[in-house]
């Protein structure tokens, strides 16, 4: 039942000034915000927010940072029960610095407590994997973990999507568990070589999917949608025109939202334009989980 989601957390530490620092340099910011991320907690809340029943499997350090995720989900009315807690490896962070002239930013992630999860961890979770009927996972924990929790779910009937990102070399063995891959175009041509650029090529990068065994391929390519394909009908659903404001966490308010539909019966791609309204309204708030929109709100886009 559900939809079990296994990924990361971090906590985001964003600054914002005006240029990047060089080697060496100290620069004074011009801003300074804390908040929860991590791909698969941001999945997770756009799940849960897109009306998901969502059990979130991560796990946190015993420090401050840890106190954000738990607050985030105490605050949304989420489970935290499947939240592990490191004793000794620390939350996972992101430290962030945004140039405020060009809008590009310097990232460095350290997953920490999140990258630890262990085979012990996984197979005490073996009743939720395997009784789940979606699975949502993305590349931010270590991968061990992840195929682990893919195997268990699959081997339940669980339809298993892989959200590829941040792009990571995959064997076979991960893309024959998986029903739906989800990459971004830079992540569809890191795993297949194609660069995704229209129509043809998109079904070229697909096509590499399908002979690893990969059952439906989506390659999201921001404003203008999402391609989608089954293997035998594919298509360019368009994206909903909005007023983007922060296209933070774009891609994981569509992972999450897509999961919801599946879990609810959708086809593909109906399930693909309730994703695209979650992507289309997350970008027009400022955030990644504070920014995911709610199911009315997704109701409302698609009726329009
Ligand atoms: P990522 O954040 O992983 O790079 P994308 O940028 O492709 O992912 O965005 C994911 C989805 O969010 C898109 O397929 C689209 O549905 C929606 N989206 C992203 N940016 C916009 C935008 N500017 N306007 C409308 N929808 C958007």
């Amino acid at each position: 039942m559900g939809i079990a989601v296994f990924g990361s957390f971090a906590t985001d530490l964003t600054a914002r000034s005006r240029g990047l620092p060089r080697a060496g340099q100290t620069l004074l910011g011009t801003g300074f915000l804390m908040g929860p991320g991590g791909k698969g907690s941001n999945q997770a809340v756009a799940a849960h927010r897109a009306g998901g029943r969502v059990t979130f499997i991560t796990k946190i350090g015993q420090d401050m940072f840890g106190q954000v995720a738990l607050d985030l989900y105490r605050g949304e009315g989420m489970d935290t029960g499947e939240i592990l807690v490191s004793p000794d490896a620390p939350t996972g962070t992101a430290v962030i610095m945004v140039d405020e002239i060009s809008a590009q930013n310097q990232i460095v992630m350290n997953p920490g407590a999140c990258a630890r999860i262990t085979p012990e961890d996984v197979e005490a979770r073996r009743g939720i994997l395997a009784g789940a009927k979606v699975l949502l996972c993305q590349l931010e924990v270590n991968l061990d973990a992840t195929a682990a929790a893919m195997a268990i779910a699959r081997a339940g009937g669980a339809h298993v999507i892989l959200n590829p990102a941040p792009a990571a070399p995959l064997g076979d063995d991960i893309l024959a568990m998986v029903r739906t891959i989800t990459p971004n175009e830079t992540e569809a041509q890191a795993l297949t070589g194609v660069e995704v650029t229209d129509r043809e090529s998109a079904c070229r990068a697909a096509r590499a999917f399908f002979e690893k065994g990969v059952e439906n391929v989506i390659i999201t390519l921001g404003r203008e949608g999402v391609f989608a394909s089954d293997g035998w009908r594919e298509e360019m659903v368009p994206g909903f025109a909005v007023d983007a404001v922060d296209t933070t966490g774009a891609g994981d308010a569509f992972n999450g939202a897509f999961a919801v539909a599946i879990d609810e019966g959708a086809d593909l791609f109906e399930a693909v334009r309730f994703g695209n309204a979650a992507g289309a309204l997350s970008v027009t708030k400022k955030g990644a989980a504070i920014a995911m929109p709610r199911r009315p709100e997704i109701d409302a886009l698609l009726k329009r």
